[in-house]
């Protein structure tokens, strides 16, 4: 690969955001070391942002001027750059910023599944801290990614990796604590793991890659609003149909009005009425073309019920560097995979699926003899049994545990590429 640095024309200047707790900490100085030579060699004007807690990144993307960055960089794991996703989609001219924008990641997290895919996608080399990726920056390279709007009965939001239940999901979580190990610490909790191996109840629904999303008959009014003018005063949203997302936000007892902004695919919604302090961001975004999460779904949906030891979608080859889950995803296919390892799966087999996964073969069918299954999907729902404890993730983290269903929004984001 030619690794020249190209030197700019056009007028770039980067947003980085760095996570000093990344991975073992150690970001800061690989940053300083390895990273700004190659910045400064390239003659790439940026502006450094050091987070300083949780969810610095994406309160900071929500409320900059964001417009006077041509590409935000996150140096940090998967968690870093969820943050920076999700602050875009809480910023009303976010289909504008993802336009002007693109995105890139520097691998110094302990989770490092889209900086892989990113290196594996364009068949380059990966090793963190990502001479590739650094140089991905330098340039002005992309390619669309796929992004997948996520919902549960808390929250909506945008999920680039992957969704979890189950057996993966428990080690990420559970595995924390070793969290100074970096990340050999899923390789030694997926041991712990397959000790005392769990299975989850509940239903599995999905839509199949072949099939067409069927948008939800009561869909949003939509209105001609190319004249602000027209802007309707208000639009009330019954909260007792199937079109409740639009205030999932908020708590079932505030009243609420919305109106649709001039894209008509996003909405603002004003709280005025009862006073209530309403602290947490609206979610803009494209809209869903799902039911509700509590209405049925339409027939082309297919279920699978019972106990499963895993159900994880990913939409992305990898899900940390060396969980090469997807082996044949692209980085905007539209599609998920979904795959699933039924409790009927003995331990030997999951120990032979876990080892699989650093090399992809536990992608062959032929292994499994139906236990464990792996098909690509455009929109899924989890019902898990709430009675039972356990996780759900998205990206990495863990989300309430209760129903979740996610959709694919194909090409939706621009990625850095090398
Ligand atoms: P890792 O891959 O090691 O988990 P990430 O960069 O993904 O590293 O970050 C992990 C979590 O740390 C993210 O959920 C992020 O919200 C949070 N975080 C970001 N900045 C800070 C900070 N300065 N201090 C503590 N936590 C932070
Ligand atoms: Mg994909």
């Amino acid at each position: 690969t030619d690794y020249n640095i190209t030197h700019i024309k056009e007028d770039r200047r980067l947003l980085i955001l760095l996570n000093p707790k990344s991975g073992v900490g150690k970001g800061r100085t690989l940053f300083q070391k390895k990273i700004v030579p190659i910045l400064q060699e390239a003659e790439i004007p940026f502006d450094l942002h050091i987070t300083k807690f949780a969810n610095y990144a994406r309160e900071f993307v929500r409320s900059c001027q964001l417009f006077q960055w041509t590409g935000v960089i996150v140096v940090g794991g998967d968690g870093l750059l969820f943050e920076v996703i999700n602050g875009i989609f809480e910023r009303w001219d976010w289909s504008e910023a993802i336009k002007h924008i693109s995105f890139g990641i520097i691998p110094g997290g302990s989770g490092n599944g889209l900086a892989r895919s990113i290196a594996h996608c364009c068949g380059e080399p990966y090793s963190p801290p990502s001479l590739p990726a650094a140089l991905a920056a330098t340039r002005s390279h992309h390619e669309m990614m796929d992004l997948v709007r996520v919902e549960t009965t808390s929250q909506i939001m945008f999920s680039f990796l992957s969704i979890g239940w189950g057996i993966l999901s428990d080690i990420d979580i559970e595995s924390e604590i070793l969290r100074a190990l970096g990340e050999p610490r899923f390789t030694l909790w997926s041991l712990a793991r397959l000790i005392g191996l769990r299975s989850y109840t509940g239903k599995v629904y999905y839509l199949p890659a072949d099939a067409n999303i069927t948008p939800c008959d009561n869909k949003m009014p939509s209105f001609d609003l190319s004249n602000n003018a027209d802007l309707p005063s208000e639009v009330h949203l019954e909260t007792n149909n199937g079109r409740q997302r639009l205030d999932s936000w908020y708590s079932a007892a505030s009243r609420r009005s919305a109106y649709f902004s001039t894209t008509g695919s996003s909405y603002q919604s004003t709280t005025e009425s009862d006073g209530e302090n309403l602290e947490k961001p609206r979610m803009y975004g494209p809209a869903s073309q799902l039911p509700c999460l509590t209405a049925p779904l339409p027939p082309n949906w297919k279920c699978l019920t019972g106990r499963f030891i895993l159900v994880h979608a990913s939409y992305q080859t990898h899900i940390g560097s060396d969980l090469f889950i997807s082996p044949q995803g692209k980085l905007n296919d539209g599609l998920m995979w979904l795959l699933i390892i039924h409790a009927s799966a003995s331990r030997t087999q999951v120990l032979q699926f876990l080892l699989g996964l650093a090399t992809g073969s536990h992608a062959n069918p032929n292994l499994w003899d139906g236990v464990i299954e792996m098909f690509t999907v455009r929109a899924f729902r989890i019902e898990p049994d709430v009675r039972e404890r356990g996780y759900l993730t998205v990206d990495g983290e863990c989300v309430e545990y209760g129903p979740i269903q996610a959709e694919i929004f194909p090409s939706l984001v621009k990625v850095m590429v090398p």
